[in-house]
């Protein structure tokens, strides 16, 4: 029997290893500008064609390479970054693997050209799928340029696997966004097709973010900053006024490197839990920094999961640092929420005259003195949370807008018309009503979320939505990721009735909105959607559909809350049970719910 075992060449092996690094062109962009940071580029420019389909290059003024080096550069496990085991764990670059531009070179048709300052002559190199093509000296300015072209080429599912240029696009500016916020001394300008539709200067993270973000954000950022032991954490948070719906902007990085960490956005989001609704998002730009053995490098360089080695430690100091800054902000003190007996807060009510809580602040409490030991609760002060919420309690006694609950329940039994059923509003949360089978209990806003989606949905599909112009259009300011996430929902958005005009520079104007929309915050609602689309990243237009549909009705629903008259729950309930799933709403909540007289007489059983 002859043996069946051989070794795959090396082309085939690459290609297969490729598949790791290089998903599409948006890794192309970040594995290219990420080797130009390590080699301490001041200025990188990107060059992309057809979504970087056809073409993406990058090009830095950084250390270049030797002829030599440049040749090594594409081997597998080539890696200047490197040498020994130690260095492993002392690591400050952002590569070190040594596969990315082997990886690139296994499926696509690259260029390199780079010079040393100390040589006169640069090299030119040709490399595609894997073969060298050719090699020569060339002159070239101090730096490195790579271009690859047609990615894929001899991939062909790979290549067909690559989404719409709207998607690859946006794909490119999430990379290209997440690596200029943490590097904003560096100049980043980016090319496509022919046209430049960025460019970042050289500034300060306060400034490279209103640079990415829109001038808007400005006014919202707080700064943050903590020096321990462990960690240097500095960064932006946004005011909890500035909280949206949906996505928002949030980074986390750590040693210049962006990193997504759902333990610790549970931090942040602990800190603002008493200042913002559940439904709302602050922004973020939290950079720490801490020694380069106490996080796990051996993780995939395409990976953004980083593990800490002192977690949860540095989950109570950002959650600190982050109330803390927002406690300064807001004067707010720092207090515990979560305690047993912290009050109801009181129903705001907007026609009165709201009374500044009045509060004390001690600006120089310093979280981390007293609770150094075990960084137990007991050790905070305690200040009088109490007192936040006088004010309002007061307005609230006297003003109390619910329904006396028995009044309300004796009138409902003793009304006029016996023909329809009647409704009771319970908190301003549900409606109940009596069925055959028993108490009927139904969310209001969920009710409402279901039956306007359904609008929405039909408006879309058989494009009948009346848009009404607006007197004073308002104009949105988009990140570029936002921006073509936006173009790919445009068509639908206008058969909703929106009117929308590009103004270039990726901002836009609401010139008209969908004429059921009264008395509604559209800048506000429009970002929900693009958030939505872009958080769902579906391109199957039916989804597309729906994500729309759905993002417009949670926005334009009736929320808890809000007082509804006899005719309202009426009608809420009529238009209810006219849905084909009045059960759910689109995203599988429960709408209805029914307490039996059985249950009920089980309750009540005398004993
Ligand atoms: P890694 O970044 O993990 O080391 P890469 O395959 O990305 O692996 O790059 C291999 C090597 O090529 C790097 O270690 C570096 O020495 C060199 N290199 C790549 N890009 C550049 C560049 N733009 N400027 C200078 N050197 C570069
Ligand atoms: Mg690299």
């Amino acid at each position: 029997m002859t043996d069946i075992i051989h070794l795959l060449p090396d082309s085939i092996a690459n290609q297969i290893a490729a598949g790791e690094v290089i998903q599409r062109p948006a890794s192309v962009v970040k594995e290219l500008v990420e080797n130009s940071l390590d080699a301490d580029a001041r200025h990188i420019h990107i060059i992309i064609t057809d979504a970087g389909r056809t073409l993406v290059q990058v090009i830095d003024d950084g250390k270049g390479m030797s002829t030599t080096d440049a040749r090594m550069s594409f081997e597998r496990h080539a890696t200047s970054k490197i040498k020994t085991t130690g260095d492993l764990f002392a690591l400050y670059t952002r590569g070190f693997r040594g596969e990315a531009l082997a990886s690139v070179a296994a499926i696509a048709q690259v260029e390199l050209k780079t010079r040393r300052a100390e040589d006169e002559m640069g090299t030119l190199l040709k490399i595609a799928g894997s073969k060298v093509e050719s090699q020569e000296a060339a002159f070239c300015a101090v730096g490195t340029t790579i271009s690859v072209k047609n990615i894929f080429f001899n991939v062909p599912a790979r290549r067909k696997f690559l989404k719409s240029n709207e998607t690859e696009r946006r794909n490119i500016f999430t990379e290209i966004e997440r690596i200029a916020l943490v590097n904003p001394a560096i100049e980043f300008t980016v090319v496509e097709n022919d046209v430049q539709t960025m460019h970042l200067p050289p500034a300060n993270l306060r400034q490279r973010i209103v640079q990415m973000q829109g001038k808007g954000i400005n006014q919202q950022l707080i700064e943050i900053n903590e020096e321990t032991t462990l960690a240097k954490i500095h960064g932006y948070i946004s005011t909890p006024q500035f909280a949206k719906k949906g996505r928002a902007s949030q980074f986390f990085f750590v040693n210049n490197r962006y990193i997504r960490h759902p333990f610790f956005h549970k931090a942040v989001m602990t800190a603002y839990e008493p200042l913002i609704s559940a439904a709302e998002n602050p922004n973020y730009f939290i950079c720490f920094e801490v020694e380069p053995d106490t996080i796990d490098v051996n993780i995939h360089p395409t990976k953004t999961e980083v593990k800490f080695e002192n977690e949860r430690t540095l989950w109570q100091i950002l959650m600190v640092t982050v109330k803390e800054s927002l406690g300064k902000f807001n004067a707010i003190p720092s207090i515990d929420f979560d305690t047993a007996d912290a009050p109801d807060i009181p129903i705001f009510d907007p026609s009165k005259p709201a009374s500044m809580p009045k509060v004390s602040v001690n600006p120089d409490y310093n979280p981390f003195q007293a609770s150094h030991g075990d960084g137990s609760r007991a050790s905070r002060p305690r200040l009088d949370w109490e007192q936040l919420y006088k004010g309002f309690e007061n307005e609230g006694k006297e003003t109390s807008v619910s329904p006396d609950p028995n009044a309300a329940l004796f009138q409902a039994g003793h009304s006029s018309s016996l023909t329809s059923p009647k409704h009771y509003q319970y908190k301003q949360k549900y409606i109940l009503t009596s069925v055959k089978s028993g108490l009927m209990i139904i969310d209001q806003h969920r009710s409402h979320v279901r039956i306007l989606f359904d609008k929405y949905l039909s408006q879309i599909t058989d494009r009948k939505g009346i848009s009404q112009r607006v007197l004073f259009p308002e104009m949105i300011e988009l990140t570029s990721s936002e921006a073509s996430s936006l173009s790919e929902i445009m068509g639908d958005m206008e058969a909703l009735g929106f009117e929308l005009s590009d103004l270039g520079n990726n901002t836009f104007a609401i010139q008209g909105v969908p004429s059921e929309l009264q008395n509604i915050d559209a800048v506000a609602l429009v970002r929900s959607m693009i958030d939505k689309n872009i958080e769902t990243g579906c391109n199957i237009q039916e989804e597309v559909h729906e994500s729309l549909a759905l993002s417009m009705a949670n926005f334009t629903a009736i929320p808890v809350g809000k007082l509804l008259s006899e005719e309202e729950m009426q009608l809420m309930v009529n238009q209810l049970f006219a849905c084909q799933s009045p059960n759910h709403t689109p995203d599988g909540k429960a709408i209805i719910t029914v307490i039996s007289d059985d249950e009920m007489d089980n309750k009540l059983k005398s004993f």
